[in-house]
């Protein structure tokens, strides 16, 4: 469904991506995984259309993304949940949801009012603050509405930035256990975790980047028994 091919990404003269390849199937949950700087947020941010990677290609169903502009890009059915959760501090929950559904094609009211159930079903909390401020709401509520208007694009391929960063344990349970449904549900999805060891316990295969470059890759059970894996990043 998406595939990178060499893609090189740079910030001036950091080379924060060098020559990364990665493919993801329909239905599949990959997970990226690296240390902080390892070029991850970079890599989604480029699939988004939101950098230009200096070299490579970057497909998705066929279709050459690098050329297009992110709106494009959203609307061809892919949306990201971005790091650091990136809401907007000064709108309602709702008018956040409602911002996600922007580039949609089918603006009718009935198939936007089955998406915004199925967001508030998702995510129970969201009903119940639906006119407090974005910016109001706690990390973990802030991330939960971050995912929840990537949703209101509907996406066939979400991107998720760190969804369990900075948040508690709790908390993380329940973020990833919505990404565990999400995919039961048929979206394909493409995680981007410092958590390790729960990204690989939910994702089908996934990639260690260091660097910049791909390491390893594999069936995430794999690489969770990998050695030099549970060393690195599972704390072993
Ligand atoms: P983290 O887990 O800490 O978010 P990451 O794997 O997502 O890290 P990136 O944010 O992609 O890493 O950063 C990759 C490299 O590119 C880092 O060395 C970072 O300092 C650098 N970088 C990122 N954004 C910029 C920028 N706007 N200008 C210059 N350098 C940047």
């Amino acid at each position: 469904m998406l595939s990178l091919s060499d893609v090189r990404v740079a910030y001036g003269a950091i080379q924060a991506v060098q020559g990364i390849s990665l493919d993801v199937g329909e239905r599949e949950l990959v997970a990226l995984i690296g240390a902080n700087g390892a070029g991850k947020t970079t890599t989604l941010r480029t699939i988004s259309g939101l950098f230009r990677p200096r070299s490579g290609t970057i497909s998705y169903e066929g279709q050459d993304l690098t050329t297009l502009p992110p709106h494009a890009i959203v609307g061809l059915g892919i949306a990201q949940a971005p790091e650091g959760r990136q809401i907007f501090g000064s709108l309602s929950v709702r008018e956040n949801l409602d911002l996600g559904a922007i580039r949609r094609r089918d603006k009718d009211r009935a198939a936007l009012g089955a998406d915004l159930e199925r967001v508030f079903d998702l995510f129970p909390v969201l009903k119940e603050r639906l006119g407090q401020a974005g910016g109001t709401l706690s990390g973990g509520e802030q991330q939960m509405l971050a995912i929840g208007r990537a949703l209101m694009a509907r996406p066939r391929l979400l991107l998720l930035d760190e969804p369990s960063l900075g948040l508690a344990p709790l908390m993380v349970g329940r973020i990833f256990e919505v990404i565990a449904r999400l995919k039961a549900e048929g979206t394909t999805i493409l995680l981007v975790e410092q958590n390790a060891r729960t990204a690989l316990e939910i994702a089908d295969r996934a990639y260690v980047l260091e660097t910049g470059r791909i390491t390893l890759s594999g069936p995430a059970q794999e690489l969770a028994a990998n050695p030099a894996v549970e060393r690195a990043y599972l704390g072993g």
